[in-house]
């Protein structure tokens, strides 16, 4: 198990918020991890991540801090993952890909063309008797559908979970790369094709999510293997609430999708760190396209690392403290990578063997459901969970199966919640039964004593037994 990586990047003053507030900045310092922020009100609040990168950090400074022990961890056929998070202007896309994805610019270029970068490097220097191919696939999610960057018409693509790969975007493009020219390439043409909207905050904002997903294989010639690593990175769209960009019309309908997906984003977060590891907590993946999409890296079995941008200016220090309050409660996620090995997956499958990740006693359930379960129970199920809103392709068994984990995982932990009542039921009876034996041994006591005395006591019982609850 290990934690999520959460680092918090701010960028220098805009001329905008430089012309309003001058040099005047709302954080202080303490160390390359800790830092106070000030609200509105002046009130001060300490903050500590894995890392802080202050307003005059370098892009390599976060690419090797951040990015390079995924990279690696990919080219070791352990998915990765990571995000960029923060309001509209904090500078999410210049981190992910600096000025221009085609700048060559060595100091200013960003993640993605450090990563293309760090990727063919692993592969140049890796033994012979390895093949590798590297492939790509961009999609963004707009307005609550995923549209194919590489071929705009696949505007519906639809996100599975395979019990080998983990979640897919089926049906997505996957382009071969063979260099890195041809990679920035790809990236250039997919990064074209997002839709934007101007809002006042930031005029070239994307109003999208954007989602980029290097596939790495490796084919071992002497040993007859084949690994697999996935390194998905995530722009996100802009986190400010809605009134503050001025939005109108469509506009204001895209800001309101977009934060309900963040939004689900945030209860995907806090049930994930708010439940107690021994209870089956119900974690709401489903609610939105971006959490299902992110589904491996915050539950499962991804190396990721999130980036938190923000700007220093006090005129955004209210939007800047909800995306540090986001970062402090994700810092808590715990995920647990796995080597994922294609050729090894392969002969799992055959032996009914399920993914390391679940509860071994939650396999167990899902075994003996689908032992028992017929054609006809199947089709029922799959009628229900269109009734209950749970989005079911017929013709896909593991999008039905991992519907029905969801429906069973469900059950599991209501069926916990209405355990965990009776047992504070049964407690709070045996308390008041308790109690009732007490005051009918005093009672009988007070029955032996001669007349005045018996009746005083009682009174005097009574009386403290309105006090002390259990008496
Ligand atoms: P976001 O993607 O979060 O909406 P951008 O990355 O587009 O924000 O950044 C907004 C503006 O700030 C851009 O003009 C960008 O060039 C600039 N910017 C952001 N971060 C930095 C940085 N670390 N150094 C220099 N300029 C930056
Ligand atoms: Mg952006």
């Amino acid at each position: 198990m290990s934690n999520v990586t959460v680092c918090v990047r701010f960028r220098p003053l805009s001329s905008k918020e430089k012309r309003d507030l001058g040099d005047n900045i709302c954080i202080q310092s303490m160390d390359s991890e800790t830092f106070i922020i000030k609200d509105e009100k002046e009130e001060g609040f300490t903050f500590s991540f894995d890392k802080v990168f202050y307003e005059e950090s370098n892009q390599a400074d976060v690419y090797e801090f951040l990015v390079l022990p995924i990279v690696r961890d990919t080219v070791n056929s352990i998915n990765g993952t990571i995000i960029t998070y923060g309001q509209t202007g904090a500078g999410k896309t210049y981190s992910m890909e600096g000025p221009n994805i085609l700048e060559s610019d060595e100091k200013k270029k960003g993640i993605l063309p450090r990563v293309v970068d760090g990727l063919f490097a692993c592969i140049k220097t890796s033994a012979d008797s390895t093949k590798y191919t590297v492939k790509l696939s961009m999609v963004e999610i707009y307005m609550e559908k995923v549209r194919d960057l590489f071929d705009l018409s696949k505007d519906n693509i639809q996100i599975k979970e395979s019990k080998t790969q983990g979640i897919v975007l089926s049906g997505a493009t996957e382009i071969s790369l063979s260099d890195i020219a041809e990679a920035l390439q790809s990236l250039s043409s997919g990064i074209a094709n997002r839709a934007i909207g101007e809002t006042q905050m930031n005029m070239a904002s994307s109003r999208s999510h954007c989602v980029y997903m290097f596939t790495l294989n490796q084919e071992s010639i002497s040993e007859k293997r084949v690994k697999s690593g996935k390194l998905i990175l995530v722009d996100l769209a802009g986190s400010e609430k809605v009134e503050k960009t001025g939005a109108e019309g469509r506009v204001l309908e895209e800001a309101k999708t977009i934060n309900k997906s963040l939004s689900a984003l945030g209860n995907v977060i806090n049930a994930l760190t708010c439940g107690s590891p021994a209870k089956a907590n119900h974690i709401p993946y489903r609610d939105s396209k971006l959490t299902r999409m992110l589904q491996d890296a915050l539950g499962g079995n991804s190396r990721t690392a999130l980036l938190c941008c923000c700007s220093p200016s006090p005129s955004n220090a209210s939007e800047s403290l909800s995306t540090l309050r986001f970062g402090a409660r994700a810092k808590h996620i715990k995920t647990s990578p796995l080597v994922i090995k294609v050729s090894e997956e392969k002969c799992s499958k055959k032996n009914g063997d399920a993914s390391g990740t679940r509860d071994e006693s939650f396999e167990k359930i899902l075994e003996k459901m689908s032992e028992r379960l017929n054609d006809e129970d199947i089709k029922l199920l799959e009628e229900l969970f269109i009734q209950a809103g749970l989005f079911v392709d017929p013709d896909s068994e593991e999008d039905l199966e991992s519907a029905i984990q969801d429906v069973v995982q469900q059950t599991i932990s209501s069926l916990m919640k209405a355990v965990e009542e009776l047992r504070s039921t049964v407690e709070m009876l045996q308390r008041e039964n308790n109690a009732m034996k007490g005051r009918l041994a005093v009672a009988e006591r007070c029955d032996a004593l001669p007349g005045k005395n018996a009746d005083f006591l009682q009174k005097i019982f009574g009386f403290l037994s309105s006090f002390i609850p259990g008496m």
